[in-house]
């Protein structure tokens, strides 16, 4: 089928880069539709709750930070402390695709003022904002985490290096560093269809695009994936989208991979899905709660740390800036109040953080979270920063 034709004369997806409105225009176009599930999905089968036991006890490392290491970013003699956590039998991990100076700060937030760093020194400084080159730095990366016999993966960025097969492209190298194969991953979360998260769902394969994750579900917010179908919003804004998701999510959808799931479902125990309006006006956010611990998978709510310090100031790739600041707010104070960590998309340095209440508004304190397979090694991580987690 010409739609998922992947040849190299068709194949214009390299040359595209972050967010909807650098894309690669395409054709509008409908796309099959999945089949209707009911809300609690899951893997077209019922799952039996026998098959769901309580969750393995993480150790209370919220509480208890298990070790204090520095954190080294590669082309910074910036350092600074971070705190880390051991996310026990989780396994949280990040997957990292590419991270790097790309905003001059008042392209992403109209309203920005260099105060801010006064204010919150933290984020005018590396990883946060590369000064030398006047820009922030964004972080594009997954997340993968085990809950309960199944591997779950949220968010594959935005297929940078597919072309060079994918033993050199970054986000599946990452992969392959964390111990994973593609075959492995039960699950993907998508927390919304722009490119940045969605573009490593497939693979090209004689010529054609393929899942990239042959054994998974993919797991898509009902009202997201109306919103990127021909009559939805998301494509009334942003028409370019149209050719990336014939690319991303038809054939996931072909191969009958895809569920869609309600904007509150349990997608399983321990894991249920937010609506997070404002980037997209459908996009979810994932809670994963295990033991004491909370994480919030935020999707694109705060593109970067220093809207933890002023939520007002919206980003120019946000569908309605109004709504995506009362989302914020709603965030910040869930983090806060449930000690819950920030598992924000494109925050750099480790990509994690603890939100405190701080006067009138909240502040942002970096973590690093351990891998429980990273743990052995913790005397490596010492040694060497946590880069080798996030590089
Ligand atoms: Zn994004």
């Amino acid at each position: 089928m010409r739609d998922l034709d992947c040849r190299p004369d068709t194949a214009t997806h390299q040359k595209r880069q972050t967010g909807p409105s650098q894309a690669a225009s395409g054709s509008r176009k409908a796309h099959p539709q999945p089949a209707r599930l009911p809300p609690a999905i899951v893997n077209g089968e019922r799952v039996l709750p026998s098959r769901y036991g309580a969750p393995a006890p993480l150790k209370r490392s919220r509480h208890k930070f298990i070790a204090r290491v520095t954190m080294r970013m590669t082309g910074s003699s910036e350092r600074q402390d971070v705190n880390t956590i051991d996310s026990g039998a989780l396994d949280l991990t990040p997957i990292n695709e590419s991270m790097g100076a790309a905003f001059p700060p008042e392209s992403l937030f109209p309203d920005f003022s260099p105060h801010v760093f006064a204010e919150a020194p933290l984020v005018g400084t590396m990883p946060y904002y590369d000064a030398e080159k006047g820009k922030l730095v964004s972080s594009i990366h997954g997340w993968t985490f085990r809950l309960d016999g199944k591997l779950v993966l949220v968010d594959t960025g935005r297929g940078r290096h597919q072309d060079k097969g994918l033993a050199n492209a970054p986000f599946f190298m990452s992969l392959a560093a964390a111990g994973i194969a593609p075959s492995d991953i039960d699950m993907v979360l998508l927390t919304h269809l722009h490119t940045d998260h969605i573009k490593n769902n497939t693979q090209c394969i004689d010529g054609r695009w393929e899942p990239a994750f042959r054994n998974a579900r993919y797991v898509v917010g009902r009202r997201e994936y109306a919103h990127w179908q021909a009559d939805g919003a998301g494509l009334a804004l942003y028409p370019e989208q149209a050719s990336i998701l014939r690319e991303a999510i038809t054939p996931i959808v072909e191969a009958g991979q895809l569920d869609l799931i309600d904007d509150d479902a349990e997608v399983f125990p321990g894991l249920r899905a937010m609506q997070v309006p404002g980037h997209t006006a459908t996009q979810l956010a994932f809670i994963l709660e295990n033991g004491p611990d909370t994480f919030l998978f935020a999707a694109d709510s705060f593109h970067h740390p220093l809207q933890v310090y002023r939520p007002d100031w919206g980003s120019s790739l946000c569908e309605d800036r109004a709504t995506a600041y009362r989302t914020r707010m709603s965030l910040l104070d869930f983090c806060a109040s449930r000690n819950a960590v920030l598992l924000a998309s494109h925050f750099g340095g480790t990509h994690a953080g603890l939100i405190h209440r701080r006067g009138e508004g909240y502040g942002f304190e970096p973590i690093a979270i351990l891998a429980r397979r990273s743990l052995h090694s913790k005397q490596e991580v010492e040694s060497a920063g946590v880069s080798r987690h996030t590089a």
